[in-house]
């Protein structure tokens, strides 16, 4: 709408004030160095007992209507699916060319970790979270105690001191068992986490970054139902008044707003100035005039909740105002950059997911005398997903190893995005296909794969805007 907004034209998506940005601090050690080398996951009470009664209770396991012994629980094993490119050697001599897929030693014992937590601590409640449209209190207690919400903190802040990369790695790791549970994790380190690193204080460094590595859940809050492709179009506005602001407007979509105890939010301190006049607050859930409105009921990632913010009159401190007042499109932009490589991982993570129980299926189930895998019409489909989880996971690494060597990455990022969640809506569908009738019902987990894959093309800008960005970058050139 043209000239509905005062001052300059704002940045497009994918605009960077300075995307070549020094490399981040050295990374040291993680705090589960030991634990998940494969066989030695600790075991916890009643976990035995659980999982009997899903399975008596037939939550989880469909076996009986196709013949095969195939479950929800197998497959979905990442740092297996990285040896499809010849990679994981660690070790590496230095100076030698390597795969985009090669992790370091204390990557993939990092990727081998975080799937095997996955795999058993999660997987066994995905279909009942789905169904609840809740994740289980307990299992974001482990994620925390097992460091994953926040990787990228440094450890004398109570994080892990990882990197970016890292964090890609713990959400595509995740989403191949639960989507949901990887966009959790996903806003927390590539969203809110990133933004208090990057733009916080020393002293909302030192009060924020502590908790949300301990037990704080966060939230972005940028959509309203009037501001999203177009997000600078945002109404909230801020007022101030003596040594506080005055938040009030309303806020749609927002992840982990459920749960969360920090709210990342976008409100207009100027609207006079247009978009420079949008800044970034800290808004904590006990702040008078702030609540968590209605929860989205939504097709897929339904165990992540998704809710209104309400603001009437909330008063925020001004040591809360997170950069600069006015500096808000800025962060929005820059970390929206970088968060949707993680979203790639997501969905690379989510096709890999569906890739893997495609093939054990594939193996398992038999027709005409035989198991389908062995009828070339099945083989052909099963070469197309994995071409295309491949491609995925090679343009979301890219863009993430990019990214942490501090080089421009906004085109490499928004090709991730927007390849590797057509790639997930293509592989989860075809995963449906090859389990024939059982794969459209809930008793096997395509079916929530391929309504989990719709998020990909939509949320931190649509498939749409992602054409944009890769255009005005490609157009740019000379
Ligand atoms: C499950 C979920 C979780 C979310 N989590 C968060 C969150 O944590 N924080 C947050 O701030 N937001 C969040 N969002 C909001 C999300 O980022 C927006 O929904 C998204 O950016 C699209 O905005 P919209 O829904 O208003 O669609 P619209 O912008 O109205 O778009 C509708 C259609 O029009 C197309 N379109 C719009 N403009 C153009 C254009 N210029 N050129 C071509 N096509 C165009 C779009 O591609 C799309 O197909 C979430 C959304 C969902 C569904």
């Amino acid at each position: 709408m043209p000239g509905r907004r005062a001052g300059p034209a704002p940045p497009g998506p994918g605009e960077s004030a300075d995307a070549g940005r020094a490399c981040w601090e050295s990374r040291r050690g993680y705090g589960w160095r030991g634990v998940g080398t494969g066989d030695e996951w600790p075991a916890r009470e009643g976990d035995a007992q659980s999982r009997a009664r899903w399975a008596e209770q037939g939550e989880g396991n469909g076996s009986r209507r196709a013949e095969t012994s195939y479950n929800w629980g197998e497959g979905n094993d990442m740092s297996q699916a990285t040896t499809y490119s010849g990679a994981t050697t660690p070790g590496a001599e230095a100076g030698r060319a390597r795969p985009l897929t090669e992790l370091s030693e204390e990557e993939l014992l990092f990727q081998k970790t975080v799937s095997r937590f996955a795999r058993e601590r999660i997987g066994p409640h995905v279909r009942a979270m789905d169904e609840a449209g809740v994740f289980r209190k307990e299992l974001l207690k482990e994620m925390f105690e097992l460091g994953l919400m926040g990787i990228e903190i440094p450890e004398e802040m109570g994080g892990q001191g990882g990197s970016f990369f890292q964090a890609v790695l713990a959400v595509e790791a995740l989403a191949a068992v639960d989507p949901s549970a990887a966009v959790i994790v996903d806003v927390q380190n590539t969203i809110a986490n990133n933004v208090i690193l990057r733009w916080g204080n020393q002293e909302q460094k030192r009060r924020y970054l502590p908790r949300l590595a301990a037990d704080t859940v966060a939230s972005f809050a940028l959509s309203e139902a009037g501001a999203g492709s177009d997000a600078f179009a945002l109404t909230t506005r801020a007022r101030r008044e003596g040594g506080e602001y005055r938040i009030t407007g309303r806020k749609m979509w927002i992840t982990n707003a459920a749960e969360a105890g920090i709210y990342l939010l976008f409100a207009n301190a100027a609207p006079e100035q247009g978009y420079r006049g949008i800044t970034c607050f800290v808004v904590e859930r006990g702040f008078a005039g702030f609540q968590v409105g209605k929860k989205e009921d939504k097709l897929g990632i339904r165990a992540s909740s998704t809710c209104e913010l309400i603001l009437d009159d909330c008063r925020v401190p001004e040591e809360n105002v997170l950069g600069e007042v006015g500096k808000g499109y800025k962060i929005a932009i820059e970390t929206l950059n970088e968060g949707r490589i993680a979203i790639g991982a997501q969905m690379a993570g989510l096709a890999q997911g569906a890739l893997d129980h495609a093939i054990a299926y594939a193996r398992e189930r038999k027709q005409f005398g035989k198991p389908i895998a062995e009828y070339q019409g099945v083989q052909f489909e099963l070469a197309q997903m994995a071409t295309e989880v491949e491609a995925a996971r090679l343009l979301v690494y890219n863009g993430a190893r990019m990214r942490d060597a501090g080089l421009p990455f906004v085109t490499e990022a928004a090709m991730a995005k927007y390849f590797a969640s057509q790639a997930a809506e293509n592989v989860a569908s075809k995963a449906v296909e090859i389990f024939g009738g059982v794969g459209f019902t809930r008793d096997y987990p395509v079916e929530k794969l391929y309504r989990d894959a719709k998020i990909g093309r939509i949320y931190e800008g649509t498939s749409n805007m992602q054409k944009l960005t890769i255009a005005k970058q490609i157009l740019a050139k000379p």
